[in-house]
């Protein structure tokens, strides 16, 4: 069997898309050095960011906040950690302890926010509102999460955030805004882009790396895996999406890779020509494309649907 591709030693994956045979050492330098190249092409980082990475808790996270602070924390760039407590009993409270545990060992600061004390119900509270409505959970749930992490973020004092998303995430995203006749919003997907529709500037330094591939830096790297499911887990057609693609690559090695330039190819063509009159949300005062912002809109829901109940 041949060794390792760029150390000689003894492999323990091979990439199939390239069809490079690495070790363990040579794998997670390969990782890095990925995120490296991603968030310098894309100039992810500006001189005097103060840099909050978004953790779930989750693998894909934490492997974020390790790599991140293994790059640029020699290069005096402050790195922060901030998480969203959703309020869903045993799920998040087991992704949090990680977090923290993680957090600690990084020697990383690290705020938590919760929903409960944001909008005034945590997600278990007000899931029995969702089920009567035809939205997904995780649609209506990320509403609120986007908000959470910007106020965390601003909290924390960060100019920019840094989110988990893989290659994976970023692919799917543009196929499912080709599905639902949103071409309008591809702009947005554009890793240069600074969306007003956030007040701190988002980045994602894993979007060209496959998410397999993160999974197995969090594994040699000894971050903790979760051993729950979120039980409200719903992504409707973007599950379906999923299976597709991944179809796709396990009989055509780097279809996925092949995607991702596409997409991008395509959304540079779209960057900017999908900003909206920026207003304010007259509740909220945050950014947004009409009078009352999403969050407010929603949470005005299931207050009504609470009140109701009671
Ligand atoms: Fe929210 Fe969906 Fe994540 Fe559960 S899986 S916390 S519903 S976004
Ligand atoms: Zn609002």
């Amino acid at each position: 069997m041949p060794g390792c591709s760029v150390c000689g030693g003894p492999p323990s994956f091979t990439r199939r898309y390239s069809g490079e045979a690495l070790c363990t050492t040579c794998f997670k330098s390969s990782i890095v050095e990925k995120t490296r190249r991603t968030v310098s092409k894309y100039s992810m980082f500006k001189r005097g960011d103060r840099v909050a990475v978004a953790v779930s808790g989750g693998k894909d996270s934490l492997a974020l906040l390790e790599v991140l602070v293994q790059l640029y924390r020699p290069r005096r760039v402050p790195i922060v950690a901030v998480s969203v407590d959703e309020g869903v009993a045993g799920y998040r409270d087991e992704a949090l302890e990680h977090a923290r545990a993680v957090c600690s060992r990084l020697e990383v600061d690290h705020t938590v926010v919760s929903y409960k004390e944001l909008y005034g119900f945590s997600l278990d509270e007000a899931l029995d509102w969702n089920e009567e409505r035809d939205v997904s959970s995780c649609s209506f749930c990320g509403v609120f999460r986007r908000r959470a992490i910007d106020q965390a973020a601003a909290g924390a004092k960060a100019t920019v955030v840094a989110t988990e998303h893989k290659l994976e995430d970023y692919v799917q995203t543009f196929m499912m805004n080709l599905m639902h006749g949103d071409v309008a919003r591809l702009g947005w997907l554009d890793p240069a882009y600074a969306d007003s529709a956030f007040p701190v500037r988002r980045v994602k330094p894993f979007m060209e790396i496959y998410e397999e591939e993160v999974a197995l830096y969090a594994y040699h790297s000894g971050i903790p895996f979760q051993s729950v499911s979120c039980p409200y887990m719903h992504e409707g057609l973007r599950s379906e999406v999923r299976d597709y693609l991944n179809a796709m690559e396990a009989g055509h090695p780097g279809i996925k890779n092949v995607l991702l330039s596409s997409s991008l190819d395509v959304i540079s063509r779209y960057s900017g020509s999908s900003d909206k009159e920026s207003t304010s949300c007259r509740n909220c005062g945050n950014p947004s494309s009409s009078d009352l912002c999403a969050v407010c809109k929603m949470k005005a829901t299931v207050e009504e649907h609470v009140k109701s109940r009671d």
